[in-house]
């Protein structure tokens, strides 16, 4: 066996990820291996790295993961060797507690996370549930589908809890608000993008992108809106947001980790409005959207950067210096993106 992988681990919170070379992993009963072509890089891989939520340590970050089969474990008859496949956040559910029995398997009680509580993409090989993995559709190349796979994804169960808004916020421009509102304008919804005061570069991105308006967060948009969704971390954006929605409105709040929501009047909630967090996501979830983002021709719009430079991307992650998504790709693998 003269086969090693390689990873970008983190070890320590707040410390940069660690280069390592490890025995080729194995894969155990029902799993997949997969030599990794993309991976993007997610919000909450820089929660995982700064400490802000914690997991297994030390752990391969990476939950955004497009690759080709190349070990199959026993009994796996899903998947082929040589197969595309996705590796989304959702690693495994336990399928026994009560939110896995009614299709909640989301909230499972017992659950495993791909590059939380399981390594990830930061990697050149990763082993997956392949019950859990995604078939990627051929109109996305690897770099592009790699963000689909959480900010898309997440984005996207978040966006069916707006039920049909018509006039859709959306709080924080980055890779998953990217995704989303292409989705939704080509669904018919009047999208306004808020991102951070003065990012005139981020607004004008957004309104490339078909959205009506975009300006900073604590602007008041040109109509109520039906729906929020709240993708940056800040939870003073919550009753902001809680403001510009009309009676009945929804605010959700789509990331996994938020700064305190401070006081608001209960005037401000009244009428019906609410505010919701979405948690992870269902295997049907991840057909769904993929489906619709295909169908909606969804052109993710990445930076591609080599697995080695992780640390940097989650630098420029942390600076809001990205246009879209960053995309890690292993040494070697050719990637004609563009
Ligand atoms: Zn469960
Ligand atoms: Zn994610």
């Amino acid at each position: 066996m003269d086969q090693c992988f390689y990873a970008m681990q983190l070890d320590t919170p707040g410390a940069p990820l660690r280069r390592v070379e490890r025995m080729m992993p194995t894969p155990g009963d029902g799993e997949i291996r997969i030599a990794v072509l993309a991976c993007g890089v997610c919000r909450t891989d820089l929660h995982i790295a700064d400490g802000d939520i914690s997991g297994r340590r030390p752990i391969i970050p990476g939950h955004e993961i497009v690759g080709r089969v190349d070990a199959l474990g026993l009994g796996v008859t899903r998947f082929g060797l040589g197969d595309r496949v996705g590796v989304p956040w959702l690693g495994r559910s336990c399928g026994a507690c009560p939110y896995c029995a009614t299709g909640q398997e989301n909230l499972c009680d017992a659950p495993e996370f791909t590059g939380f509580t399981r390594d990830g993409g930061f990697a050149s090989h990763v082993v997956a549930d392949a019950r859990f993995c995604l078939a990627i559709p051929a109109a996305f190349d690897d770099v592009h589908a790699a963000p689909l796979l959480c900010a898309g994804l997440i984005g996207y169960r978040a966006y069916r809890m707006a039920d049909g808004a018509k006039t859709l916020g959306l709080y924080g421009f980055g890779a998953a608000a990217h995704i989303l509102a292409q989705i939704a304008i080509a669904e018919g919804a009047d999208v306004y993008a808020f991102t951070r005061e003065g990012d005139t570069a981020g607004q004008d991105f957004a309104r490339r992108l078909g959205c009506i308006w975009a300006g900073a967060s604590n602007e008041a948009p040109p109509a109520a809106l039906d729906a929020a969704i709240l993708f940056a971390p800040v939870g003073a954006l919550v009753p902001e947001a809680l403001r510009r929605v009309r009676k009945g409105g929804r605010v959700i709040c789509a990331g996994i980790h938020m700064s305190d929501i401070p006081a608001f009047p209960y005037a401000d909630l009244w009428e019906e409005r609410s505010i919701r967090s979405v948690a992870n996501l269902t295997r049907a979830d991840g057909a769904a959207f993929l489906e619709a983002a295909a169908g909606c021709h969804v052109r993710t719009h990445v930076t591609v950067l080599p697995l080695a430079d992780a640390n940097r991307a989650l630098d420029r992650l942390r600076a809001g210096e990205v246009e879209g998504a960053l995309v890690l790709v292993p040494e070697g693998v050719a990637t004609g993106n563009h």
